[in-house]
């Protein structure tokens, strides 16, 4: 398992290459999106939000934020480790809180969550090639860490087998 240095090290190593090749395929501006969604993805959403890491500590004042996340996943299991599971459910996690945010400040003239989700499904629709460049380097960083730590099946996968 590789340590936090070497995921960070890696993500930072990695994300021009990731950013050069989504260029080539879908554009430069979907390419810098990608990979700054690489490196904000290896950095700060880290698989290992899910215990006491270099990722969490980024958040500084905000750590807390990833608190409940930390106490309901294990570490490394298929919920934070998962291909696709993870990141989707770092992104539903983080999703939750900004609505939650936004209920709590909707009495001080804030927009509500209802105006903000239709909001947000309009620039889906309208940006999908963006969005999707986001979404994969997100999930790029998220293989690169499954990858550094030698053994992208979560630690269920092995209880399993090992039974
Ligand atoms: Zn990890």
């Amino acid at each position: 398992m590789a340590s936090g240095k070497q995921h960070d090290n890696a993500t930072c190593f990695w994300c021009l290459p990731f950013c050069l090749f989504l260029s080539l395929i879908a554009g430069l501006a979907n390419g810098l999106i990608g990979g700054l969604a690489f490196a904000i993805g290896g950095l700060w959403l880290s698989p290992d939000l899910d215990t006491r890491s270099k990722a969490l500590k980024r958040w500084g004042p905000f750590k807390g934020l990833w608190w409940p996340y930390r106490k309901l996943i294990p570490h490394r299991s298929l919920f934070s480790h998962g291909p696709l599971i993870g990141t989707g459910l770092r992104l539903v996690y983080l999703m939750s809180w900004t609505a939650l945010l936004l209920m709590l400040l909707q009495p001080f003239g804030f927009p509500t969550l209802v105006s903000v989700t239709k909001v947000f499904k309009e620039q889906v629709g309208l940006n999908l090639q963006p969005i999707l460049s986001l979404l994969l380097g997100l999930e790029a960083s998220a293989w690169l860490h499954l990858i550094l730590d030698r053994d992208p099946l979560p630690a269920e996968w092995h209880r399993w087998r090992h039974r």
